[in-house]
């Protein structure tokens, strides 16, 4: 049986496990946990692929606006693309 009132516990750690900044017994709980917890996993690879997107877009900063925007619409940053696009609207 799967104890789903850990995710909670769990979900405000993972940013830190993706970061690689969980201790190691926290990191160990965390993976067991994650092979009985789909969520988790998810939550954990979806976390994954957008720091690797950022520190990508980081790195090669010319990527035309077009490409950047279809990036964060399929990450669902709304609320940054928002921004973006009324700094856009605003150096008009
Ligand atoms: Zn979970």
């Amino acid at each position: 049986m799967i104890h789903h009132q850990n995710c909670t516990h769990f979900l405000n750690s993972l940013s830190d496990y993706v970061d690689d900044e969980l201790s190691a017994e926290l990191c160990q709980e965390l993976e067991r946990h994650m092979s009985d917890c789909e969520d988790c996993q998810i939550v954990v690879d979806t976390l994954k692929k957008t720091v690797y997107l950022y520190h990508e877009t980081a790195e090669e900063p010319i990527i035309p606006s077009d490409v950047r925007v279809r990036l964060y619409r399929r990450l669902n940053l709304d609320e940054f693309l928002g921004d973006m696009q009324k700094r856009e609207i605003d150096s008009r």
